[in-house]
């Protein structure tokens, strides 16, 4: 099973670029769809990627990380409660 802040953090970019296995891209999109935040998170990221153009740049920016610190903070609280 793939948590939150694995997909956000270890397969996000990955995914959005293709480069993952079928098996993963599966059990990705199986979160997905249970998981509205990380859907939600997902289209920002998208609609980031194309505001900055196709080549993404190593470093994200500002805006991103702090969506990314907001919505991890959300979900880990969530998960351990
Ligand atoms: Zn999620």
């Amino acid at each position: 099973m793939i948590t939150c802040k694995e997909f956000i953090l270890d397969f996000l970019a990955d995914y959005l670029d293709a480069t993952l296995s079928p098996e993963v891209v599966a059990e990705l999109e199986h979160h997905l769809a249970s998981c509205p935040p990380c859907l939600a998170y997902l289209n920002t990221y998208k609609r980031t990627r194309e505001l900055v153009g196709q080549t993404v740049p190593a470093e994200m920016p500002a805006e991103m990380k702090t969506i990314l610190r907001k919505f991890l903070r959300e979900q880990l609280t969530k998960e351990m409660s």
